[in-house]
């Protein structure tokens, strides 16, 4: 936000201005020393992209094959909704079944380069799943902080792999407050969303991939399920560097950010002009993911959604699961409520575009 540089090399959380830090590289030099072709021979994971990854030491990864998910077509949910072309990126194949492997595998990693032995999350569920198995892989002490009313899976996930787990009566907010009140006597390392550079690293290479999966050029239009929103923030990241990289050209998709009717503090600010959101009061929905009542990263969200030509949209929660069953019996794809979501605000944003 205020532009001030960090050393690499070193743990390091907020800004002393209370932004996020961003992970800069070399793009000029990497240029020259890595090309797109040489992805023929790389790792099918998302550390086929290590060389724009933050870890400086191989023997520090910790992966268990997260990344490198297919791009499905869904014909019939796209002829049905009138997208002529359709894809689903299955998130929900890589290790413990979401997309927040990514940003832990990356994370852990860091932790491990960084000698960092014991860390603390806040979680509505699936990133805590995802640093247990991580912590676990990595024999690192995994504290995590999630709401009591949890889906259960993820709390049996997170004991199963060891971790030590506290249920708090409140929202993903207060889980948050906790972690920060705790930490510095704990001796934690904090890796709540966007307070620390490489979990947006990590996912970030969803945007590589999308890219690479679809021949260097991109679609149209993202659509993306944003709670914390630091999957949009990181794909728009990816592409900025992929073309300093000389890998694609300057053409965006619309990011469209998708969000849940209780709780859309990115589509209110979207929609009122405001540079960043305000707390949104009463936060309930079934798609337990968005519901983040005051992104820490909402800035950079609704940058990337503006520079995009992109739009933000909420999603009833009936029409998400609705959306969730008719894809499900069209597709064979069971996707999360939050996923669904997408497919109910592309169906919506094509029957409100003019013919
Ligand atoms: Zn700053």
């Amino acid at each position: 936000m205020c532009s001030r540089n960090y050393a690499a090399g070193k743990p390091w959380n907020l800004c002393e201005c209370g932004g996020p830090l961003l992970v800069r590289y070399d793009l000029e030099r990497m240029r020259a020393l890595w090309s797109r072709d040489s992805l023929a021979s790389a790792p099918n994971s998302m550390w086929r992209y290590a060389p724009a990854l933050p870890v400086s030491n191989q023997t520090s990864i910790v992966s268990l094959g997260e990344g490198m998910t297919p791009l499905l077509k869904a014909a019939r949910t796209g002829a049905r909704i009138g997208a002529s072309r359709l894809l689903i990126k299955d998130e929900g194949l890589n290790p413990t079944g979401s997309f927040k492997a990514r940003g832990l595998s990356c994370a852990v990693s860091m932790c491990v380069e960084l000698g960092l032995g014991r860390i603390a999350i806040p979680s509505a569920g699936n990133a805590a799943s995802a640093l247990a198995a991580y912590a676990a892989a990595a024999g690192i002490e995994a504290n995590i902080f999630m709401p009591r009313d949890v889906p259960q899976a993820n709390f049996i996930e997170c004991r199963a792999y060891g971790a030590r787990v506290t249920l708090v009566d409140g929202l993903i907010s207060d889980c948050g407050r906790i972690v920060g009140e705790r930490k510095a006597k704990e001796g934690w390392f904090e890796i709540s969303t966007l307070k620390e550079p490489y979990r947006i690293e990590g996912k970030k290479t969803m945007g590589y991939e999308v890219a690479e999966q679809l021949g260097w050029r991109l679609p149209d239009a993202i659509l993306y399920p944003a709670g914390g929103g630091v999957g949009l923030i990181g794909m728009w990241k990816a592409f900025e560097e992929m073309e300093a990289l000389g890998w694609i050209g300057p053409a965006r998709p619309k990011m469209i950010a998708v969000q849940a009717e209780g709780c859309q503090p990115i589509v209110r600010a979207f929609e009122e002009g405001a540079e960043v959101s305000r707390f949104w009061d009463g936060a309930s929905t079934v798609a337990a993911g968005l519901r983040v009542p005051k992104p820490l990263g909402d800035r950079l969200t609704l940058q990337a959604v503006r520079a995009s030509g992109g739009t933000a949209i909420a999603i009833s929660d009936e029409a998400l699961i609705d959306a969730g069953i008719q894809l499900a019996e069209e597709e064979g794809i069971f996707a999360a409520p939050e996923g669904a979501a997408c497919v109910a605000a592309v169906e919506r944003l094509i029957a409100q575009a003019p013919a």
